[in-house]
């Protein structure tokens, strides 16, 4: 399965109608009985299964009927809603190559009417995890339910906050442009990861930056959690930029002290292997790569000052609530490994979902601007066929 980008050309307003009216029906059911998507989308005349099944023929749902008759939708419908939507708000109007594969997102470039390129990463927090997470399922037991839309979702919320929020406090980030979904767009990073960088210049200095960089994040409240050399970005210019920010915790989190020192290790690590740097005291090495960074040892968590105002405050204000935050935290950590799987699932009101749902799908403008002119952009036809779509079961 490709992100072809070509199909949102053929897909038609009542197409996107009854994508969404699936959407939403999955707020409460991972399969969305047949009968319950047509009642939210509410086309004449049986017209929803006739969409369905050309829905079922581009892979934008999958078909379930060993209980009942209904369907889902997989990540590639799941995308097309993201994309359609921020095509519509003109964030952007093509999509790219893609330009990077991570454990738990596929990232793309996207292009604006003007030409700048931006990067679209669209989180798949189930693609590793999803059947682990159903396993630990109570974790949300408030909630009606779940699944990975929404635990993609609640991650892109929180890595746009969060990158939005750092970008304020002047940290070396991407610019946070736009969210929806599970998708973010954020401005592209020049350079590449510190791991694919095969020569610095300076790696003395690099190597300072990323330290300050770890400790003024936590002397903001904040750890980033995955500090490693596959998450900062080095330009021709040695700059250093910081990337993906989904399980940053803060600094009040029982963990704090082991997640801080695990960051700082990584660094360390890489700089000592692939640099030849020692971190002994008052140590000279002939090839002058040698630093005095650590004259007083490995920064240490518990000297720093801590600030947690910063995430309550600032990111709270941003749409990602501290109630999201340790939904998330606890989610990452695995904590509820132990708990049992009790079957919650589907068991919301009906009718109650039916009411919401069709007052919000009312609301949706699905009637702007068609995205059949704009995603299709010419220019960027050969890169239509990008990445294969993950469907998390
Ligand atoms: P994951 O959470 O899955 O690890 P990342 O945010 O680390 O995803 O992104 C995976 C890869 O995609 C990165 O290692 C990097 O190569 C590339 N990438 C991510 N964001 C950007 C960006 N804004 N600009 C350029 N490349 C990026
Ligand atoms: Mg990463």
């Amino acid at each position: 399965m490709k992100l072809d980008v070509n199909v949102l050309r053929y897909l038609s307003k009542d197409d996107f109608r009854v994508l969404t009216a699936v959407e939403m029906g999955m707020r409460n059911h991972e399969i969305v009985p047949c009968e319950l998507i047509d009642r939210i989308a509410r086309l004449k005349h049986g017209g929803t299964y006739k969409v369905l099944k050309n829905l079922l023929k581009h892979k934008l749902v999958h078909h379930d009927s060993s209980k009942y008759d209904g369907f889902r939708l997989t990540y590639l419908g799941y995308d097309f809603l993201a994309i359609k939507t921020l095509v519509n708000r003109g964030i952007f109007n093509g999509v790219g190559r893609q330009i990077g594969v991570g454990k738990e997102s596929d990232i793309f470039e996207v292009v604006k009417e003007d030409g700048t390129v931006l990067a679209m990463k669209l989180h798949r927090l189930g693609r590793v995890s999803f059947r682990a997470v159903k396993s630990k399922r109570d974790y949300l037991r408030h909630r009606s339910s779940y699944n990975w839309l929404y635990l993609s979702r609640l991650a892109a919320l929180k890595e746009f906050a969060f990158m939005k929020a750092l970008e304020e406090h002047g940290f070396p980030v991407p610019q946070a442009v736009d969210c929806n979904r599970h998708c973010v767009i954020m401005s592209l990073v020049p350079g590449y990861p510190l791991v694919q960088v095969r020569e610095l210049q300076n790696p003395d200095v690099v190597f300072e930056t990323i330290i300050a960089a770890v400790i003024r994040l936590a002397e903001h409240g904040l750890i980033h959690c995955d500090f490693n050399e596959f998450n900062i970005m080095i330009d021709d210019d040695e700059k250093v930029t910081i990337i993906d920010f989904p399980q940053m915790v803060s600094v009040s989190h029982p963990n704090a002290q082991m997640y801080f020192d695990r960051d700082v290790e990584c660094i360390y690590k890489f700089f000592a292997k692939r640099y030849n740097m020692s971190f002994e005291e008052n140590e000279n090495d002939s090839d002058g790569l040698e630093v005095e960074i650590d004259e007083v040892g490995r920064p240490q968590f518990s000297e720093i000052n801590k600030n947690s105002g910063f995430l309550d405050k600032e990111l709270a204000a941003s749409g990602f609530t501290r109630k999201d935050q340790d939904e998330l935290e606890k989610l990452i950590e695995g904590e509820l490994e132990k708990q049992s799987d009790s079957d919650d699932e589907g068991t919301a009101d009906e009718e109650d979902i039916n009411n919401t749902n069709v007052k919000q799908l009312e609301s949706l403008d699905l009637s702007k601007e068609d995205v059949n002119h704009q995603a299709g952009d010419d220019k960027h036809d050969d890169n239509h066929q990008v990445g294969d779509e993950h469907d998390p079961e």
